[in-house]
């Protein structure tokens, strides 16, 4: 019997959902909810490779959206075995997946303080479903849980250490279920036992992040507290001088609320570009000269090399160097400019190899002189999401 799984991940004013085969990560269906509490909110799936779109009635709530979405499940006649929940933080509590209670629902709640926008959503798309699926076990996913067993020296930051005691002040690290799907991918591609995998794993997509994964056990990430430290990413800064948001607010009179915005939602590569946050529309208008574009490209690609080469520090075993997300599996340009960084280490590129790999592709970009592999590896983290749901179901 197939082990189907419904998986869903609410953000403020979205739900994307699935329905994965645990056992294949294929997706039957997957589609997202959007614009949700406004007047042009709508659903659009595929089906069997179908492409279909609803819309949504006007400032259409989850419970809404859940609805409409519990009916297209109903109607491709599966019979799942659980839900998966996508969380972005469970704080130090959870090292793994979970099977939701009402202490666990207090947990995820409690931790909205370090992640507002983001728990409360997914909070509120796990109730709901509960209320849709009564009789399915609900297990929720953390972004956060796979950094749990970094070490002190990595996660603190060098603050009043009360801050850290009382406030829970520390790295966290996202993308956790990205970066845990490529250190098990990978092992399977090098043949190795996941506790035998050393890797550099660069997630980059709209939100960008590289882990540094020693023998199966991530033990040091780029993003933070928050998912704004880091790399340069579409929108966010990454790394910046911790003495600019207060020099902002008084130089620009602007309110905490407001330079939070700016620096999540106004920077990076759209930031500096003045163009796009997105990385192909920037390859072409680089292309074509754009001064803006280029720059931010280059400022994305030196700030990963710094990441990825001081990460070379928390990895002595390393067996390769891994990139996924929609930028790491499909810009070739973006992989050679960063790699490009390492010439005089040893690391080479076969750019044929790297021109090849897109679309979904999985291999080796690194030419065969190369001190080290440099992987294609799509990244699915719902498949991840699934296979954690059924071992409750
Ligand atoms: P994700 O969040 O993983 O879906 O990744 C989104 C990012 O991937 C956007 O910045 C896209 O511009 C980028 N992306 C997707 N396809 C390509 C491509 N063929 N070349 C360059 N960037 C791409």
């Amino acid at each position: 019997m197939k082990k189907e799984v419904i998986v869903l991940n609410c953000g403020s004013s979205s739900v994307k959902f699935a329905i994965i085969d645990a056992d294949t990560g294929e997706a039957g269906l997957s589609g997202i909810a959007e614009s949700l509490g406004n007047d042009d909110a709508s659903i659009s799936f595929k089906l069997n490779g179908q492409k279909e779109q609803q819309t949504l009635p006007a400032n259409a709530s989850h419970a809404e959206a859940l609805a409409a979405i519990q009916n297209i499940i109903a109607s491709t006649g599966v019979e799942p075995i659980a839900l998966g929940h996508r969380v972005v933080h469970g704080g130090e509590r959870f090292k793994e997946a979970a099977l939701v209670d009402d202490s666990v629902l207090a947990s995820v709640e409690e931790y909205a303080s370090m992640a507002p926008l983001h728990n409360l959503a997914n909070l509120k798309g796990i109730t709901t479903a509960q209320a849709a699926y009564p009789d399915l076990p609900h297990v929720i996913v953390f972004d956060t849980s796979f950094f749990q067993q970094m070490p002190k020296r990595a996660y603190m930051y060098a603050l009043p250490k009360a801050l850290y005691e009382q406030h829970g002040v520390r790295k966290y690290g996202f993308h956790g279920t990205s970066h845990k799907f490529i250190l098990d991918s990978t092992a399977q591609l090098l043949n190795k036992p996941v506790e035998q995998t050393s890797i550099i794993s660069a997630h980059l997509g709209n939100g960008c992040s590289v882990t540094a994964i020693e023998k199966g056990v991530a033990v040091d990430t780029s993003m933070g507290f928050t998912p704004l430290e880091g790399l340069m990413m579409g929108t966010r800064c990454g790394d910046i001088d911790p003495s600019l948001p207060g020099t902002l607010q008084e130089k620009l009179g602007k309110s905490a609320a407001e330079i939070n915005s700016l620096i999540n939602k106004e920077s990076g590569l759209a930031g500096i570009s003045g163009l796009s946050n997105d990385c192909r529309t920037l390859e072409e208008a680089a292309e074509a000269g754009h001064e803006g574009a280029l720059l931010a490209l280059e400022m994305f690609c030196y700030r990963l090399a710094k990441y990825i080469s001081s990460y070379m520090i928390a990895v002595p075993s390393l067996d390769a160097v891994v990139f996924t997300g929609g930028i790491g599996e499909n810009s070739s340009y973006i992989r050679a400019t960063t790699m490009g960084y390492f010439s005089h280490l040893g690391f080479t590129i076969d750019e044929q190899n790297n021109q090849a790999m897109r679309f979904g592709a999985k291999g080796n970009i690194a030419s065969s002189s190369s001190t080290k592999p440099v992987l294609i590896v799509p990244t699915n983290e719902e498949w991840v999401i699934a296979a954690e749901a059924a071992k409750f179901a």
